[in-house]
């Protein structure tokens, strides 16, 4: 290894010029080469916990979007979906149909009820 190259080069911590006596030296001494090391650990650091922020929003975005299911966004729903979207029993919803109070048609065997009558109830 050679001792007498002495390389010009612009400190990356405080942006001093020195000479540089290897070529893969980056800092003008042992106290920017130690408060880079400080500061980049301090940014993993941060980075990480911004990291870990985001995991956790989503963790508690995640149960959300699993359990708003297409009962939000379903156009007709079952006297089942009503009753639930409703926060009423299935009885509830079938005694309302019965009484005309709400709308419903049928899809086979199956009732459904449109969105929109739901949505009626409330205007
Ligand atoms: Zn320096």
């Amino acid at each position: 290894m050679s001792t007498r190259i002495s390389i010009p080069k612009i400190c990356q911590h405080c942006g001093n010029s020195f000479i540089a006596r290897t070529t893969v030296t980056k800092y003008c001494g042992d106290n920017c080469a130690k408060r880079a090391y400080k500061k980049r650990k301090r940014d993993e650091k941060i980075k990480a916990s911004i990291e870990e922020t985001k995991q956790q929003v989503q963790g508690l975005q995640s149960p959300q979007t699993v359990q708003t299911p297409d009962i939000l966004t379903k156009q007709f729903l079952s006297i089942q979906g009503a009753a639930k979207l409703l926060g009423a029993s299935r009885w509830t919803i079938q005694r309302m149909i019965q009484r005309d109070q709400l709308k419903s048609a049928k899809l086979g065997r199956r009732t459904i009820i449109a969105r929109s009558e739901i949505d009626n109830l409330f205007n």
